[in-house]
């Protein structure tokens, strides 16, 4: 499929940081998603959380699952606006790997582990995932990933952290958009958790029905639902109503999109970049939907007391690890053990506490409990 002139393509990206041959079965952008398939990050999401502590219910997403629901969904969307689509999923399929265990109670409570160390951010940990943690091949470290999948991959950035990134970091100084691919994954991102969220909840009975009703873009198809299948199974009516609010939110974000970049009518992809604003945006009126649902989840289900509970213990978990490898780093693994020598040197206990909080961030859910039941016999 031809592509549109302002889309991310192999003639006008900006490369990779160390340079390699072509690769010759495929392009750069799949040999990109193909690493991501291929790093030990990416396996580790099928036991690492979003909302539900992993193996509650094995009926629950996992990071995974998400990340590939995300892909699906990015794909679609790039697809249709002619943009890269090698390219958006490699960027979705990357998006999460930097995420601790136990979701965002895990990435909360290690962020206050490290205050005195520079903090610990999930977004800047997927980007450091992929340059730094990643070590697989001969020739450098990470995944050495084009800089259009990087660029994707870090969707947010204080100015301070922007400033030690160098390259990468820029377009945050710089107040300049990325391009349109990476724009497609982030909201690709807030449609897939959204909609699976709503899902999990309802089959967990978290959250019900009736309670959705006060949500427009729910209550709307399940009406249609309702009308057309009055003797459907809860079961069915569930997958029914949320096929079509992903098909709502997909279909209106593709129109009005394409009405936004038909009107800015960029020329090339730095056009995209400075255009000062967003292009992949759902229109006013969906938006406005969409952020009722997720402020319903979050009211509903994110401090649900039982995913509270959960949070709560998560929280525990990781700041025992914490503690108990700072005071105590023979508890490590061997070349964690290594690690923290070289970073020291460098870089004194920040460095020391950066170690310790990539290995935590590392772990699987399972893992971190297992691990922190290990540390504290
Ligand atoms: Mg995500």
């Amino acid at each position: 499929m031809k592509l549109a002139c302002y889309a991310a393509s192999e003639e006008n990206s900006l490369g990779r940081e160390f340079r390699e041959s072509e690769p010759s079965h495929r392009n750069q952008f799949q040999r990109d998603r193909d690493r991501v398939v291929h790093s030990s990050a990416f396996r580790r999401l099928e036991y690492k959380t979003q909302v539900f502590v992993n193996h509650v219910g094995d009926m629950f997403r996992t990071r995974l699952t998400h990340s590939i629901e995300v892909a699906q969904i990015g794909r679609t969307i790039s697809r249709s606006l002619q943009l890269n689509e090698d390219l958006t999923e490699a960027v979705c399929l990357a998006h999460d790997l930097g995420h601790t265990p136990f979701g965002h109670a895990g990435q909360d409570e290690l962020n206050l582990c490290m205050k005195e160390f520079g903090g610990f951010e999930h977004n800047l940990q997927s980007l450091r995932v992929v340059d730094v943690l990643e070590e697989k091949y001969a020739e450098f470290t990470g995944l050495n990933l084009m800089y259009e999948t990087r660029e994707g991959i870090l969707k947010h950035c204080s100015r301070s952290k922007a400033k030690e990134l160098g390259a990468i970091g820029q377009r945050f100084l710089d107040n300049l958009q990325p391009g349109l691919e990476a724009q497609v994954a982030d909201i690709a991102d807030q449609i897939a958790y959204n909609n699976h969220d709503v899902d999990d909840g309802l089959r967990a009975g978290l959250i019900s029905f009736d309670q959705l009703a006060e949500c427009e873009l729910f209550s709307r198809e399940l009406m249609i639902v309702t009308e057309k299948y009055p003797m459907l199974s809860d079961k069915r009516m569930i997958h029914e109503v949320i096929r079509r609010m992903i098909n709502t939110l997909v279909s209106d974000l593709i129109s009005n999109s394409q009405e936004n970049i038909d009107s800015l009518n960029p020329l090339t992809i730095d056009d995209v970049r400075g255009a000062g604003r967003p292009l992949v945006k759902l229109s006013e009126s969906v938006a406005k939907q969409n952020l009722e649902l997720k402020r319903f989840l979050n009211k509903h289900l994110y401090k649900h007391d039982k995913v509270e509970k959960m949070s709560a213990d998560a929280k525990q978990v990781i700041r025992q690890l914490f503690d108990g490898f700072m005071s105590e780093q023979t508890l490590l693994p061997e070349d964690v053990q290594k690690s923290i020598v070289n970073y020291e040197k460098e870089q004194g206990t920040s460095g020391k506490a950066r170690v310790i909080a990539d290995y935590i961030a590392g772990m699987t859910d399972r893992f971190a409990f297992a691990e922190s039941e290990r540390i504290s016999e």
